[in-house]
């Protein structure tokens, strides 16, 4: 239970709108995964100083806070329980300005990914993060977890885009480490320790941004290859040749592409269905005249080289729409098998055809009924995999924790010894945290520890998230 007292200061600090409790708090505060918030109470301040003042209230009682942005974490990373204080960045959402010059923007944490996309647009620039969950998602999450998306290959992770960043630490303290600048070497680079740490080491209030030159052509091909070694061939050849504008390359296996244009998906399937493997490209460039030909140039010369079995390229936004949605509808599996576990995994594009055979060696020799589903971008070494017991473990012919532990465990265990990551950008959150020695080691382990100790002694932000604390 929540002190009255504690309540009655918090309301103090933000005013009666700002404090919900009840069930508006589960009205607000459900994750995109439909798990309803814990916490009986949920601030939304509209200023870092408010922030502030509210940490500084909640480290003096040892008060556990859950920090919101958009919620679409799949790691149960905003997951909180009936003890825990919800704060949630979403009235914070300026976008406070756009240097054209000096290619930045500064933003409040709370601002939707796509607003600052738009944004950004109206100014001739682009920001280059980008990923399914664009019309919900805030910056502000995207830093807490070092977003990664479809355009990694060519721009980076949300860290390569961060210039700098404001911070709440746990005792209430405003750490301004804003900077416009993309060179920046006096001492200690502090914002690193907000990025990617979920939430627990500080709040995330506002941030500088980097944009890059609004590109003037799109190109936009969906492609089809024997096997999944062929599409990694496809992959070394477009980059070589099509001159850094390579932005994203997406694969995607068969019954992925298969179960997400099925009829009753809507979405048309551009390429048919009996291939080994199909793959997603898209290049970025400065000519509209040429660069799309360009792209076809590509493709032709990988057909004539027995690498491209078949392709198709986008000729207006309406087709390119087309092929990019069958491979953002992920949620197509959950909807059509119902129990389902989504897994987000990282390892060389070299061990990727044996990871995933053992893998569904393992799920059909452990669930009869079971389904497996993959798709992700290689180019990152990052794998989505999509695994689905089948109806009759849903049934409950077994404990759900069982059937959980047993697929986490299929998918996991196996990258220990080939050097793999249990998460290539989702994060950890509460969901990954006992797999975490598959990818760390004791060293780092106590060095986070360390690090979380220093930064939040009394254990109030994001309890339990990353690590055990
Ligand atoms: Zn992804």
């Amino acid at each position: 239970m929540l002190e009255s007292s504690l309540l009655a200061d918090l309301r103090a600090v933000v005013g009666e709108q700002a404090l919900l409790t009840g069930e508006r708090v589960r009205e607000c505060a459900t994750d995109v995964q439909g798990h309803p918030p814990g916490a009986a109470a949920l601030l939304r301040p509209r200023s870092t100083a408010e922030v502030s003042q509210i940490l500084r209230l909640c480290h003096a009682r040892a008060q556990p806070v859950v920090p919101h942005g958009g919620r679409t974490n799949l790691v149960e990373g905003t997951a909180s329980s009936a003890s825990e204080i919800i704060l949630s960045l979403e009235r914070m959402s300026r976008i406070e300005r756009v240097d054209e010059a000096g290619r930045t923007m500064r933003v409040e944490a709370g601002a939707i990914l796509q607003r600052v996309q738009e944004e950004a647009e109206r100014h001739d620039l682009m920001f280059p993060l980008d990923l399914g969950a664009r019309g919900s998602c805030t910056i502000g999450g995207n830093i807490s977890t070092n977003a990664g998306g479809v355009r990694v290959v060519r721009f980076g992770m949300m860290r390569n885009l961060v210039l700098g960043l404001e911070a709440v630490l746990a005792d209430g303290t405003v750490l301004n480490s804003l900077n416009r600048m993309l060179k920046n070497n006096a001492g200690y680079d502090l914002k690193q320790l907000f990025i990617g740490t979920e939430g627990t080491l500080g709040i995330v209030t506002r941030a500088d941004l980097r944009l890059v030159p609004r590109p003037r052509s799109v190109a936009t091909a969906f492609v089809a290859c024997a096997d999944f070694a062929a599409l990694v061939r496809l992959y070394a050849h477009l980059d070589a040749c099509l001159g850094g504008q390579l932005s994203a390359f997406e694969a995607l296996w068969p019954e992925f592409y298969a179960i997400t244009t099925s009829e009753r998906t809507g979405h048309a399937s551009v390429l048919p269905h009996d291939h080994g493997m199909y793959g997603l490209v898209e290049t970025l460039g400065s000519d509209p005249g040429s660069d799309p030909q360009r792209l076809e140039q590509g493709l032709e010369q990988a057909l004539e080289a027995g690498i491209l079995a078949d392709a198709v390229v986008a000729k207006s936004e309406s087709e390119r729409r087309a092929i990019w949605e069958p491979r953002e509808d992920v949620w197509q599996v959950q909807e059509q098998y119902g129990l389902t576990f989504n897994f987000d995994v990282s390892l060389a594009i070299e061990e990727m055809a044996a990871y995933l055979a053992r893998l569904r060696r393992d799920v059909a020799a452990r669930f009869p009924h079971g389904r497996t589903f993959a798709f992700g971008h290689i180019a990152d070494g990052n794998l989505h995999v999509i695994v689905a017991p089948g109806a009759a473990a849903a049934e409950a012919s077994e404990p759900a924790e069982e059937v959980r532990d047993a697929v986490e465990r299929i998918v996991y265990e196996p990258l220990r010894a080939i050097g793999g990551s249990i998460s290539a950008e989702h994060g950890i959150g509460l969901e990954r945290r006992a797999h975490l020695a598959v990818s760390r080691t004791p060293e780092e382990i106590a060095t986070m520890r360390a690090l979380k100790a220093a930064l939040d002694p009394k254990r109030i932000l994001n309890r339990g998230k990353v690590i055990e604390s």
